[in-house]
């Protein structure tokens, strides 16, 4: 549609036309925001099962545009992939977290920081080096940061061995690579062979209808099952309930992430949070 003559955006639907012009209106705002660093990075909590700490946090972008108003991440990310946008809030997004894991780190509160990238980010092939980059910039030991994928990313990064290659060399440094959304996408199975994943998050999908079916449950303990055999971590994500979270720990879930320890919040948050759990 992006080539289109005029003749075919004046035979589209007003309906689609609408969408077209926020879509161009959402990219043109995007680049004013990304060039004066007008988008913020909430993190979400990640509390160990185990030791009853909270270990990590997810970053998690956010953007209020002035004129559109809020931009939730399900409408930003497809139209900044779509765009070529995704890197710069990439970059604005590593960036962050990288100097919030380094301060948090500086006063002694261990936090690891788990960033969302897609496929697109890694088809960069200076992707590795820029985060090495900034982590050395920002004084961030690699191994407090974490890169979470999808499905799709791997499936992708199968066919493209240099996507691999750049993973390999970031987990060498110390970063770890959690599996975001599993369960959702296409083959799973193999790509715990084929790339370096430590983490497996197991989509916020399931545990939603984890009280409701018996067949999801059996799902959830086969999956953690399956992690634990491959000396994988397991993460559910989503987790809203006391009654999620119980059947969870009997199921000997690692870590849990959801609305029922924390929303996404500011890091200031975070560490009363921290301070609260002492
Ligand atoms: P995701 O990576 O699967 O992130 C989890 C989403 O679930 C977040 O939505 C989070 O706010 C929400 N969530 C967390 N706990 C709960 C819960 O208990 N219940 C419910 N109903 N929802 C919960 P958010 O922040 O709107 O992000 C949506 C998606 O946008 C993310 O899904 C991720 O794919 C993408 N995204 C967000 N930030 C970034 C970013 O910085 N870079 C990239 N590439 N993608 C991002
Ligand atoms: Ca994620
Ligand atoms: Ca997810
Ligand atoms: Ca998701």
């Amino acid at each position: 549609v992006r080539e289109a003559g005029g003749n075919n955006i004046a035979s589209l639907s007003s309906k689609s036309h609408k969408a077209l012009n926020r879509k161009s209106l959402i990219e043109k705002r995007l680049l004013l925001a990304l060039d004066q660093k007008n988008l913020e990075v909430l993190y979400q909590p990640q509390l160990d099962l185990n030791s009853g700490e909270i270990i990590a946090v997810e970053a998690l972008v956010r953007w209020e545009d002035e004129e559109i108003g809020v931009v939730p991440p399900d409408e930003l990310i497809p139209i900044a992939e779509e765009t070529g946008l995704i890197n710069d809030i990439g970059s604005f997004v590593i960036e962050e977290a990288c100097k919030q894991a380094a301060l948090w780190n500086e006063r002694g509160v261990n936090l690891k920081i788990s960033i969302n990238l897609s496929v697109r980010e890694f088809r960069d092939k200076n992707m590795a080096k820029s985060i090495l980059n900034t982590l050395s910039q920002t004084n961030c030991p690699a191994s407090l940061i974490q890169i979470e994928i999808t499905e799709k990313f791997a499936l992708e990064a199968e066919a493209e061995s240099y996507i691999i290659k750049q993973m390999r060399l970031l987990e060498n440094e110390g970063i770890t690579f959690v599996l975001d959304d599993f369960g959702t996408g296409y083959a799973s199975f193999r790509y715990m062979q084929l790339l370096p994943i430590e983490i497996l998050k197991i989509d916020q999908m399931f545990i939603h209808s984890l009280m409701m079916s018996e067949k999801t449950q059996r799902l959830i303990k086969g999956m953690v099952q399956f992690a634990k055999s491959m000396n994988i971590t397991v993460l559910a994500e989503g987790v809203e309930t006391e009654e999620q979270l119980q059947l969870l720990k009997e199921f000997e879930c690692d870590i849990i992430q959801g609305f029922l320890i924390s929303k996404p919040v500011n890091a200031k948050e975070i560490k009363k949070l921290i301070n609260n759990q002492k």
